[in-house]
Formats: structure tokens, C-alpha cells, sequence
């Protein structure tokens, strides 16, 4: 059986979302808008004069601590995960998501309201193909105490499995492991509502900082030594749901789809980060081999 593979998706028209941003607390516009084929994502700084383009792709990715940030020249946009996991869980390949801050809103920490927003317009599916990269051997990275791997299929398809397995050694989370196969569907019902979370300590350090001024209990989930402070969770395993959003997110940013069977231990966006530079890497030299074949 040949694998099947999918043709590249945009959006029928353009939609915005408004909201504030974790870091710096301030509002911001987002619009995203259809784009030809093989665009890829590309953000638009269109607060800056010359409206300076950043394409998500690993070479424009930054190491800032705790979210994903992507720079080209002097322009920068950050916290783009939880878009990226939206376009990337609705399999949209192509956009331009035009933004008038360095920093995206953070909605309610999860990305559901992005989805909603983008499932408010029709798909329009593209007629050329998503460049897929079947995992045929293991691929593996392993940095900071944690690891992420992709492993091959053992039939036969061209979904990406994702596990994900958190340990905190704060037993208020403690240990969370999910296991889904990433289908638009699955996305949205499984992981687009997980919240973004962190310890009270955690909260008071960026506090500390100056960051987060306009952040409230009810924007994110906040755990105290006792649990879950000012706020309900949407499952149980909330937190797991999230760090397979942030991944979903992080792996969106090679560019192509992974056939194959992802499993993260502990990984958060500077791991993932490598881990897809790898990934891109044995994936040029494939087809490089496949070219020369
Ligand atoms: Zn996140």
C-alpha cells in the first residue's frame, strides 16, 4: 500500500482575533489571511514600517525561555505556538497572519478561540500536495533532562501519532501521559481547549520580573502547592492536553507533515525546537537520497 498524501490547505477569506499578550499585557490584533500554495506560514509585522516578513521555518526560530518567538532581520514576533498548534490541528498550510505587536494574545492560554475563528471560514483545499516525511528509522533527540522521538509505523499511513508524557515533580500534577492520533477532528475535541499552566512559584518569579501585569488566575491555570488556584479544569489532564498542543505547535514549524509516531518526554518548545531542526535535516538528506536513488 502507497502512502496517500494530502493536498495543502488555506482559508477561504480572512479572519481576525483580538486579545492581550502574556508577557508584555498588551492588546493586539491578529489577521489571518489566505495565501498561495507552497507559502508555508508567514507572519507580518504590520506595525513596522516596510511591514517586515518573518516565515515560520527553523532557521527564523529564537531561544527566548518558555515560548516560541521567530525573528527575521530586526522584526520578531513572539509566543506564535498556540497558533501555529491552530493552523496546524485544522491542517491550514498556508497564510499570512498579519500582527500588529512583537507579541501575540494569549486568549485564554488555550487556542480554541482560534480555531473557532478559523473554522468560521471554509477550507480551501490547494492543488499541490504537502510535502510528508515518512519516518523510516527512529529519529531522536535528547537535551535537559527530557527527550522527543519520532519512530516509524508499523502499518502503513500517514497520520502523526503524538504521545506526550509529562513529570512534574510537583505531585499537583505529577505524572500525564496522552496518546492521539492528530486528525483535525481529534485536535480540536482533544487538545485546542488545554489552558497553558504553571506552579504559583513560577507565577510570582515572572511577576517578580514585571511580566504577566495583566494576567489573572482565570487566564491561565495557576497550581499551588494544595491544587488548582481560581479556576476549574476542563479535564483532568489538562496540563498534558496542553504540552501536546505546545508539540502539535513546535512540530508545525518544519514545514511538512510526519507520517509516523512522535513520543515526548518532558519536552517543552526549546527541545521540540531541536528536534524539528533534526528532523529537517534528516528530511533534506532523504530526499536528497530519493533524488540520487
Ligand atoms: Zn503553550
Amino acid at each position: 500500500m502507497t502512502i496517500q498524501f494530502r493536498n495543502q490547505n488555506t482559508i477561504s477569506k480572512s479572519v481576525s482575533v483580538q486579545g492581550v499578550g502574556y508577557w508584555s499585557g498588551l492588546e493586539a490584533s491578529v489577521e489571518f489571511r489566505p495565501a498561495a500554495p507552497d507559502t508555508g506560514i508567514i507572519f507580518v509585522r504590520a506595525d513596522i514600517s516596510g511591514q517586515p516578513r518573518i516565515a515560520v521555518q527553523p532557521e527564523n526560530c529564537v531561544d527566548i525561555p518558555r515560548r516560541t518567538c521567530i525573528q527575521s532581520g530586526s522584526a520578531c514576533v513572539e509566543m506564535i505556538e498556540h497558533l501555529m498548534a491552530a493552523l496546524a490541528g485544522l491542517q491550514i498550510d498556508n497564510c499570512e497572519i498579519w500582527v500588529d505587536r512583537a507579541e501575540v494574545p494569549a486568549f485564554d492560554g488555550s487556542c480554541i478561540e482560534v480555531v473557532e475563528k478559523l473554522q468560521s471560514v471554509d477550507l480551501v483545499s490547494q492543488p499541490i500536495s504537502k510535502p510528508t516525511f515518512v519516518i523510516e528509522e527512529e529519529i531522536r533527540l535528547e537535551a535537559d533532562g527530557c527527550w522527543i522521538a519520532a519512530y516509524p509505523h508499523q502499518t502503513r499511513s500517514n497520520n502523526l501519532t503524538l504521545t506526550y508524557q509529562l513529570d512534574y515533580e510537583a505531585a499537583v500534577i505529577g505524572q500525564q501521559e496522552i496518546e492521539l492520533v492528530v486528525t483535525p477532528d481529534a485536535f480540536k475535541k482533544e487538545l485546542a481547549s488545554a489552558r497553558t499552566f504553571l506552579l504559583e512559584v513560577e507565577a510570582e518569579w515572572l511577576r517578580s520580573q514585571g511580566l504577566g501585569r495583566n494576567v489573572s488566575f482565570s487566564d491561565l491555570l495557576v497550581f499551588g502547592p494544595e491544587g488548582l488556584i481560581g479556576n476549574t479544569l476542563r479535564y483532568s489532564d489538562e496540563c498534558v492536553r496542553h504540552k501536546a498542543l505546545d508539540a502539535v505547535g513546535d512540530l508545525a514549524v518544519a514545514g511538512f507533515d510526519i507520517a509516523g509516531h512522535v513520543v515526548a518526554h518532558k519536552s517543552g518548545h526549546r527541545v521540540n525546537g531541536l528536534f524539528v531542526k533534526k528532523l529537517v535535516d534528516a528530511f533534506d538528506a532523504s530526499q536528497g537520497k530519493r533524488l540520487s536513488a
